[in-house]
């Protein structure tokens, strides 16, 4: 570990095209969100949080906002239900959380946490994972807390076109006008910890059951003080094939990468095996911030080196 004595702080809101974002008002929107998210996780570290507790804080605030495929704004499977995933991983030992399809519970990536602290695993899925929720006093929230009028009317359209759809897909099949609005949040404290975090509702339509990156430590997120901390977004099934995450420390680890070197290396070689869809953010041990997609966008911002609040698509 590497005392910097300054931070960096990374989010996104998902990778796609975001075609939906056609006037000023609804970019305003997103960006405003994770400005917002990025002030609120600076606050956290310069009171002296960990990146931990501020990738959790940063998590939190994204799943409470409706506009993003996490927490309150998940997408409906092919039930009209809701099955979220989210993980949480620390930098400084490989702690890691992870919960998949859990319900009733407005924030996963804290439910992730108390796996990682609370219990002796790594992943609690579906019903064992809620009841672990229920043990720890965290409270169930009413299904209607999730469902919003637009992803009810995104399930119908989905539905409508008897096909698993991604989150804000409103274009022809196979088209890569698509949108994956996980949201993900990585951290370097100053003292030299990394953390990541990463929470989803994974795709509209999909399989009861159906588990993606998200959770998975080394697709989805992962997070080592000697590398780098790593949140993906993008087509789950893409990044479970590739590792993307891992694959991204492991091109710093091995071949002595700095953060933008091992982005481009990692998106280079997911196109190159699996020509995926989505796009990861990246913050190595010395504080740089990096991030790389093949959509079209990435909704995301960064506060490099205790500097500026930037965002941006
Ligand atoms: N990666 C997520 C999943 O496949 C989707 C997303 O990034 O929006 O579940």
């Amino acid at each position: 570990m590497s005392d910097t004595g300054t931070y960096s702080l990374m989010v996104h809101g998902g990778a796609g095209a975001l075609d939906n974002v056609k006037d000023d008002k609804t970019a305003f929107r997103y960006l405003d969100s994770i400005r917002r998210t990025l002030e609120h996780g600076r606050d956290v570290l310069l009171l002296g949080g960990s990146a931990l507790q501020a990738v959790e804080a940063c998590a939190s605030l994204l799943e409470d906002d409706p506009v993003f495929n996490a927490g309150c704004g998940s997408v409906l499977n092919e039930n009209g239900k809701v099955e979220m995933d989210a993980a949480i991983m620390d930098g400084r030992n490989l702690s890691a959380g992870a919960v998949a399809a859990v319900d009733n519970i407005a924030n996963p990536v804290q439910l992730a946490r108390l796996v990682m602290t609370e219990s002796e695993h790594v992943m609690l899925i579906a019903e064992g994972a809620m009841r672990f929720a229920d043990h720890c006093g965290m409270a169930r929230v009413p299904e209607d807390y999730f469902y919003t009028p637009d992803r009810v009317e995104q399930l119908h359209q989905a539905r409508l076109k008897h096909r698993m759809m991604l989150d804000h897909d409103d274009t022809e099949e196979d088209s890569e006008d698509q949108k994956y609005g996980t949201i993900g949040a990585i951290a370097l404290d100053p003292a030299g910890n990394l953390a990541a975090a990463t929470s989803t509702g994974g795709i509209v339509n999909k399989r009861m059951g159906r588990v993606g990156d998200s959770p998975i430590v080394g697709a989805g997120v992962y997070a080592d003080n000697e590398t780098c901390a790593v949140s993906a977004t993008g087509f789950g099934e893409d990044f479970m094939r590739t590792v993307i995450s891992k694959t991204v420390a492991d091109f710093m680890l091995m071949q002595g990468m700095d953060a933008n070197q091992a982005t481009k290396a990692g998106i280079d070689y997911l196109k190159r095996k699996v020509n995926g869809r989505g796009g990861v953010i990246v913050i190595d041990a010395a504080g740089n911030c990096a991030s790389d997609f093949t959509t079209k966008k990435m909704i995301h911002g960064w506060i490099e080196k205790s500097g500026e609040v930037t965002c941006r698509f």
